[in-house]
């Protein structure tokens, strides 16, 4: 199979990094298709250290094609900082080994304004966004007014796109008790930076449909996880793109029949960043154990992770929507040394028992989980690299997984160093 897409089926937080540098590793391409410089991720390659949030992960191994989609938000100036801070050590990045989607919206510093100063204001919930501009710089893209990579390269273009732009955001600003935008300011640095932009631009829906006919194996990148889909996810504590895997194609250019393998990383419990339904959370002692073991604390802020039990409810339902064909479950090694564990197999709602995690907010918030007990086992899984490595009980915990979301398990992950996998099925097998 040529062309694999992976996507979190959680909340985001569930190995992603591990799984996509092991794949990257055997795939020709490498393409971000959702998000913004919001993807962080750490790769450790030979004891170095490489901290990524825009690019993909491909781009510090030789020899393989880099591509930002068009599904993508783009910061020209986060661009310049992560290819200076990756060349200060030592990865080559040439218009060869990088390509930017001609039509990526930008985001502009007025993004970042906005984003900040509308979640100053908002005193009714608060959605935790990062405060990068990634929200509003998709609003503008739905609005038709952003400014795309394109536009970087005729003048007189780009000053008519920040013109249509600036309608909208001086009439927000004035809302907010913000100044107007300096045009001039806006277009200098914009110019300034375009050239950075345009050495990468082409036409990426070209260039993998290309790869594709030529048999070279890509490797679709996503970055958070299915449950903060904009649609389908736990609305509006959600990021602001689509995020399960039919946005591969979308957000690239190529057919959804160009999509061979869809791999879901599913964390053997489940976590949580910020505000939002989370049926299954844990306030007791599980919970806290299942955090502190598993380390569940914010990369950027420290801030603590919500932590549950297994939901095999919300995870069959992103297996379903993302059409995944196999899972990668992590983390197994977590649940090491619990005497009991529990799986949430079912809600209950006001008496009647769902299958499903409803889309209205106020049943979203009655739902309470419905556990099944399994034992737990006392030995350690850590590092495990074979079935055989895996106390009996590991082995049934992870058959009835696979049993309660209907996708079986194609890697195992046992801990964050790459060897430490058990491999199923290979995604990328013919
Ligand atoms: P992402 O947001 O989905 O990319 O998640 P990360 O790649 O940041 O992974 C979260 C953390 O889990 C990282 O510190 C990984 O090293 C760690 N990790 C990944 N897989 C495993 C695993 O199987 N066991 C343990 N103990 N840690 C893991």
């Amino acid at each position: 199979m040529a062309n694999v897409v992976v996507v979190g089926a959680q909340w985001g937080d569930e190995g992603k990094g591990k799984i996509v540098d092991w794949l990257s590793e055997r795939a020709d391409v490498i393409a971000r298709f959702q998000g913004g410089h919001n993807a962080g991720h750490t790769l450790v390659i030979d004891g170095e250290v490489f901290k990524l949030s825009l690019l993909p992960s491909g781009i510090v191994r030789g020899g393989k094609l880099s591509v930002i989609g068009n599904g993508v938000v783009l910061d020209p100036w986060h661009l310049e900082k992560e290819i200076a801070q990756l060349r200060g050590q030592g990865v080559t990045i040439t218009p060869e080994t990088l390509m930017i989607a001609e039509n990526t919206p930008l985001i502009l510093p007025i993004h970042g304004e906005l984003d900040r100063a509308r979640e100053a204001q908002n005193s009714v919930a608060k959605i935790g966004t990062t405060g990068r501009g990634i929200g509003p710089a998709y609003e503008d893209k739905v609005g038709r007014r952003s400014v795309r990579v394109a536009d970087l390269a005729d003048d007189a273009t780009l000053e008519m796109r920040v013109d249509r732009a600036l309608v909208h955001h001086d009439a927000l600003r004035r809302g907010l008790g913000l100044d107007p935008v300096d045009r001039d300011r806006l277009l200098a640095d914009l110019r300034a930076i375009a050239p950075v932009v345009l050495e990468y631009a082409a036409p990426v829906w070209k260039v993998l449909n290309e790869k594709r006919r030529a048999g070279k194996r890509i490797l679709f990148e996503g970055a958070q996880g299915a449950l903060l889909d904009i649609d389908f996810g736990t609305y509006p504590f959600v990021t602001s793109s689509n995020v399960i895997a039919g946005q591969a194609a979308t957000g690239t250019g190529i057919g959804p029949g160009s999509i061979d393998f869809v791999l879901g990383i599913v964390k053997a419990y489940t976590t949580r960043v910020g505000e939002g339904p989370f049926p299954a959370e844990l306030h007791d002692a599980d919970g806290q154990r299942l955090g502190e073991r598993g380390h569940e604390f914010g990369t950027v802020t420290g801030r603590k992770r919500r932590c549950g039990w297994f939901d095999a409810v919300l995870v069959r339902q992103t297996c379903a929507t993302s059409g995944v064909n196999g899972i990668s479950l992590t983390k197994l090694d977590v649940l090491d040394g619990f005497e009991t564990l529990k799986i949430c197999v079912g809600y209950e709602l006001d008496g009647k028992r769902l299958d499903y995690l409803p889309t209205a907010a106020d049943q979203q918030a009655r739902c309470t989980p419905v556990y099944e007990e399994m034992p737990g086992w006392s030995e350690s899984t850590e590092g495990a690299r074979s079935w055989a490595d895996l106390p009996a009980e590991a082995i049934k915990y992870v058959r009835r997984v696979e049993e309660l979301i209907e996708c079986p398990v194609a890697l195992l992950s046992t801990s964050p160093e790459r060897e430490d996998t058990i491999l199923v099925t290979d995604p990328f097998a013919d």
